[in-house]
Formats: C-alpha cells, sequence, structure tokens
C-alpha cells in the first residue's frame, strides 16, 4: 500500500510538477504582457504551404512574430526567409513528440535533434538558439530540468487561436474573447496545410483581425 503511495506521488511529481511552472508561467506572461500592453503572434508546427501567406500578412502590417518550427520539417530557404524578414525562429522540437507519451529519453533526443535542425541551418550553436515551445504544451520534470540546465527558455501561450480544434470557433467570437482576455499576451497559431480550406481560412481572417486590432490600439507587438 505504502509502495503504492510513493509511486502514485512520484509520478504525480514527474507530470504535475512541470505542468504547475507551466501554467505559472502562462500567469506570469499573462500579467506582464497586459501590463507592458504587448502582444508576441507566435506560429508553431512550420513551416509549411502557409508560411509564405502568413509571411505576408505579417508584412502588410508590419509586425514581427516567433515562428516555433519543427526540425523534421526545416528548410533552409524557409527558414532564410522567415529570419530575412525579421521574425525570430525557435525550437518546437524534431518530430513533434508528446513528452507525457514517450520515454525521457525519446523526448530528450527530439529536443536535441529540435535545436540541431536549426542549427545546421544557421551554423550557430545551441546556447544562442534559447527558446523552445514543447509540442502540445507538454514537458516532464525530465525534460524540464535538461531544458534549465540548457538555460533554454520554456515558451508557452496565453490565448490559443484554436485552430487545431476538433471544431473550429467561430473568427468573430474567438476575436471576441480575445479582447476580453486583455487583448495582449502571446498568441499561439499554427503554420500548418490543412486540407480543409475553411481551416487554413480561419488562420488567416483570425490573424488579420489581431493584426488589425494591434494597429488600432497600438499595441506594442514584438518577436519573442
Ligand atoms: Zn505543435
Amino acid at each position: 500500500m505504502i509502495i503504492c503511495i510513493i509511486i502514485i506521488c512520484i509520478i504525480g511529481f514527474y507530470f504535475g510538477f512541470p505542468w504547475c511552472i507551466l501554467k505559472a508561467m502562462r500567469y506570469r506572461d499573462s500579467l506582464g504582457f497586459s501590463r507592458g500592453n504587448k502582444i508576441a503572434l507566435t506560429f508553431d508546427d512550420g513551416p509549411s504551404r502557409n508560411t509564405d501567406k502568413i509571411l505576408s500578412l505579417l508584412d502588410r502590417y508590419s509586425v514581427k512574430a516567433t515562428f516555433f518550427v519543427t526540425g523534421s520539417k526545416v528548410k533552409r530557404d524557409v527558414l532564410e526567409k522567415i529570419q530575412s524578414r525579421g521574425h525570430a525562429v525557435a525550437s518546437h522540437g524534431y518530430d513533434h513528440v508528446n513528452h507525457w507519451k514517450c520515454f525521457p529519453w525519446r523526448a530528450w533526443k527530439d529536443i536535441q535533434l529540435g535545436f540541431k535542425a536549426i542549427e545546421d541551418f544557421n551554423n550557430r550553436p545551441l546556447d544562442q538558439w534559447r527558446l523552445f515551445r514543447p509540442p502540445y504544451g507538454k514537458v516532464t520534470l525530465f525534460t524540464l530540468l535538461y531544458l534549465w540546465f540548457k538555460r533554454v527558455k520554456i515558451v508557452y501561450w496565453t490565448f490559443d487561436s484554436g485552430d487545431t480544434w476538433e471544431n473550429i470557433p467561430d473568427v468573430d467570437s474567438r476575436m471576441e474573447e480575445f479582447i476580453q482576455t486583455s487583448g495582449t499576451g502571446i498568441v499561439l497559431f499554427h503554420d500548418l496545410y490543412y486540407p480543409d480550406t475553411e481551416r487554413n481560412n480561419y488562420v488567416f481572417e483570425l490573424c488579420e483581425k489581431v493584426l488589425k486590432y494591434v494597429q488600432e490600439k497600438q499595441i506594442k507587438a514584438t518577436a519573442l
């Protein structure tokens, strides 16, 4: 019985502690961005066939964003294009592995390979690539400690665009919810090419609404 309780506590700590840390980070960023009247647009899972369109949209509003790229999809020309237009490139792992659903060494390897894919493209060592967004927003105690050890900054989000939700939200309603949750913060979009046009259009339409709002309200938009 005691052994069972100990095992449950260890497992709870292994998943629960990092979960609490990420939630605390979210709260901190939410407050910080709101007080500073700032916004950071982030695009995960790219590059994709939509990257060019996203870049054009951002250019039109002169806003810089952060692209959390998946290492296995990295292509030199696309990353060069993203960076040459003033956006930040950061890591989202290599194979988009959920750290909660794999062995610790698999997640560890995925983090390393994700950074290496960007290093290879830019010839820069790991210590210059400090931003990491965990796939599915999940880290374990093991990967959290590894990232801290490597001094990598973990980036969560404060507002999810909802573009990967099973049921795509209504653009106007989601925009309203964004405004009601302060209209600032770290916004999560996905640079994914979806088979259905409706979902691709949702990303462009909501993103444009956010960009217009940022411009109207003079919110400071920044890459991370
Ligand atoms: Zn992702």
